[in-house]
This record gives C-alpha cells, sequence and structure tokens, in this order.
C-alpha cells in the first residue's frame, strides 16, 4: 500500500472530509483489523488543532459472536451509559464523525435473522433521536473505507489474500481521487466538486414535478418531486456553515422523492448487503409511494425483514443520479459495500428522507416533515438501479427534458 497515498487519504478526511476546525471534537469509528489509517486520521486532526479524538474500534468476529451467542433480551439492552456517551459525544459536543466502515459481506450468513433485525431495530429506536445529527447535517460527518481481509477476499476471490487486499487499496484510492501528491489530491476533489454543483444547479433552477426512469431491464417508474426540493452534490453545510463532504467517494446528486408519488416498477441492478446478509436480483412494484409486490432471487425473507421495519420502510426516501460512465462503475468491480456501489449507480433509498433536501425542512418536526411529502423511517438503506440503458426524462409542466440518455447525464 502506498503510505503517501494513505496520508493523503488521512488529511483529504480531515481537511474536506469533515473540515474540523480548532477546538473541535472527533469521533472516529475503525475496523481494528486496518488501524493505520485511523491512526493517521487522528494525527493530522490534532494538527488541525482537534480539542479531543475519541475512537471506537470495530471488530467482525466479535460482531458475528455477539449475535451468535448472546440472547434476545441482552442484545435488546441499550445501557444508560450507551446513550450518555452519545448525549456527550453528539448532542453536547457536535463532534465531527468519520466512519471508517469495511465489512465482510457475509458477516452474518447462517445466523437467526429475526434475532438480529430486532435488535438493531431496538437499537435504532433507542438512539433515533441522535440520527438527525448526522441526516439533518447539524455535525459534520463522513464515511470511508478501508481494505480489510474478508472484504478484500469478496472482491477479488480469485487473488490470494496479500493481492487481494493490495489491489483493494489502490481501487479506493483510485476512485477517490487520492494522489501522492497532496496539491494534485486537493486540486482534483475541487474541480470535483464544481463539476457535480454544476448538474445540481441546473436541476436545482429547472425544479421538475415529476422524473420517468426506464430501461430494458423492466424498470418503469415515475417519481413525483416534493415542491422546493433541493439536489445536492458532494458538499453539504454543518450548523455552523462550514462546508463538508459526507461521502469518499462520492459521485452522486441526489435529492428526495415525494413519499406518496411514486409509481411502477423498479428493477434492482446491483446486489445490496443488507445488516450483514445478501440480498440479489430483486424488484419492487410501487402503487403511490408504497412498495406493494417485491421479490428476490437472494435473500427474499431478508428483503422482506428490511421492508417490514416500521411503517416508513415501504417508502421511498432518496432518489440520486450517478452516470454509467463514472470511476468506480468503469472499474467494474461490484464491492458489496454501498459506498462503492451506490457511488457507480444511479439509486435510491428505501427509508428516512434527508431533511437537508427541502428549502427550510431542516427546521420541521418529524410530524410536519411527512406533511410536505418527506418519508420518516427508522432505516435508510440505498439500493443500485442505474445501468447503460437506464434514461430518465423530467417534466416541468408540459415540457420534458431528457436528464439520463443510455446510462448518462444529458445535462
Ligand atoms: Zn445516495
Ligand atoms: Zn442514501
Amino acid at each position: 500500500m502506498n503510505t503517501n497515498k494513505l496520508k493523503n487519504f488521512a488529511r483529504l478526511a480531515v481537511e474536506f472530509g469533515v473540515n474540523l476546525k480548532e477546538g473541535e471534537d472527533l469521533l472516529i469509528s475503525s475496523p481494528i483489523e486496518e488501524p493505520r489509517l485511523a491512526r493517521l486520521i487522528t494525527e493530522e486532526a490534532y494538527k488541525k488543532g482537534a480539542r479531543k479524538v475519541s475512537i471506537n474500534w470495530q471488530d467482525d468476529e466479535l460482531t458475528r459472536l455477539t449475535y451468535k451467542y448472546r440472547s434476545q433480551e441482552t442484545l435488546n439492552e441499550v445501557a444508560d451509559w450507551e446513550i450518555a456517551k452519545l448525549d456527550y459525544q453528539i448532542a453536547e459536543k457536535l463532534s465531527n464523525r468519520i466512519s471508517i466502515h469495511s465489512q465482510d459481506p457475509d458477516l452474518l450468513k447462517g445466523l437467526d435473522e429475526k434475532k438480529i433485525a430486532e435488535a438493531i431495530k431496538v437499537r435504532s429506536q433507542a438512539t433515533k433521536k441522535y440520527v438527525k445529527y448526522t441526516m439533518n447535517d447539524i455535525l459534520s460527518w463522513l464515511v470511508i473505507s478501508v481494505p480489510t481481509e474478508k472484504w478484500a477476499k469478496k472482491v477479488f476471490p480469485n487473488l490470494e489474500k496479500e493481492k487481494a487486499l493490495e489491489k483493494l487499496w489502490q481501487v479506493i484510492f483510485d476512485v477517490t481521487r487520492i494522489d501522492e501528491d497532496w496539491e494534485i489530491t486537493k486540486s482534483n476533489w475541487e474541480n470535483h466538486i464544481e463539476t457535480l454543483n454544476k448538474k445540481a444547479k441546473f436541476l436545482n433552477d429547472y425544479q421538475f414535478d415529476k422524473v420517468h426512469y426506464t430501461s430494458k431491464n423492466g424498470t418503469d417508474l415515475w417519481v413525483e418531486l416534493p415542491k422546493d426540493h433541493i439536489w445536492m452534490s458532494a458538499g453539504s453545510t454543518n450548523a455552523k456553515n462550514d462546508m463538508f463532504i459526507p461521502n469518499m467517494p462520492t459521485e452522486e446528486i441526489f435529492t428526495s422523492p415525494k413519499k406518496d408519488g411514486v409509481n411502477g416498477r423498479l428493477v434492482a441492478t446491483k446486489p445490496l448487503v443488507y445488516n450483514g446478509l445478501l440480498i440479489n436480483n430483486f424488484e419492487f412494484t410501487f402503487k403511490d409511494g408504497k412498495v406493494v409486490d417485491f421479490k428476490a432471487e437472494v435473500g427474499e425473507d431478508t428483503l422482506e425483514e428490511m421492508l417490514n421495519s416500521d411503517q416508513g420502510s415501504r417508502y421511498l426516501g432518496e432518489i440520486a443520479l450517478v452516470a454509467y460512465n463514472s470511476p468506480i462503475s468503469n472499474s467494474n468491480i461490484l464491492f458489496y459495500n454501498t459506498l462503492f456501489d451506490e457511488n457507480a449507480s444511479c439509486h435510491f433509498a428505501l427509508g428516512k428522507a434527508y431533511p437537508t433536501t427541502v428549502k427550510g425542512a431542516s427546521d420541521l418536526k418529524d410530524e410536519e416533515l411527512s406533511k410536505i411529502g418527506l418519508n420518516d423511517s427508522l432505516i435508510h438503506e440505498d439500493f443500485m438501479v442505474g445501468d447503460k440503458d437506464l434514461n430518465i426524462k423530467g417534466y416541468k409542466g408540459e415540457k420534458e427534458v431528457d436528464i439520463f440518455v443510455d446510462g448518462n447525464f444529458a445535462l
């Protein structure tokens, strides 16, 4: 692995990712199997004047043992001290958050799915009030990934362990636009942000009433957009008015659909890993926003579990555009990791909508959000629908405009 690129990755995460300012706290979560990036990020953050950097180590093996052996009762326990910790780190200190997410895509395979789903649901309910700190961009947050052994072997099954890890590092650096030289890395990102912003601005100025998706694979879906919707691109702004970039890599421009304004058939084009379980070759039928029918060749039970999470989990909460001709897509690699796969493909998310995607909605209460058409749920799960045949047209009154032709932006 190229150590100069790794150092630039850390600097990119702190300077452009969360854009940490002097006196602020940083909370990192990282796989314990690959601690090097987390250490460099910590150093970079202190150099920028961070007050305190804290870390939550994640270990896939321990996670599996936890779900395998612990009873439902103990899995469902959310201790007072855990809430107190969130109160302090998130609500009080508004810590910048960097999640280094790397998981074995088959981590929970063969375990009791119902038990896992219930435990995750109970925890999500208990910690729901902290979700708004990221979903409403109150604090700066960033999701990135580093290679871990099982993940790398899943992506490159024909390579030996060391080669698979090395290859995955290379690909992550490439698609995250990281160069050995810091100035080049920096200008890569400045240019990329500007390109995405221009497309978002076009869509924002147009304010389409609805969009129509069609593809040879059978997708034929109408999606209404809420009044005063905002297409977001790479950059977001936190409550202190500092710019940050929530995902690295990022290729998407996204907004929210109108909760009850989605109708038709939507066919997924890549597999999805949900709670450590794989779902593949799946599709949905929507009526007035709701999933009324679905099927999956692999993981249909897992998909059903996900759809039945709560009232909002059968409705869409995100619509995102990614060109078929873009770095992650062109790599032709299936990552089994949503951060990468969602940035290779046009996608939607089932579940909660980002309040930042409608003018003035960040200050609204949950009940008010649903009135303006934004969905609420404990889940927010992206799934991919883009392919080389995807066409998307936008409609404003009588006017029809090509947004995507044959998988790519027509703008
Ligand atoms: Zn997205
Ligand atoms: Zn999403």
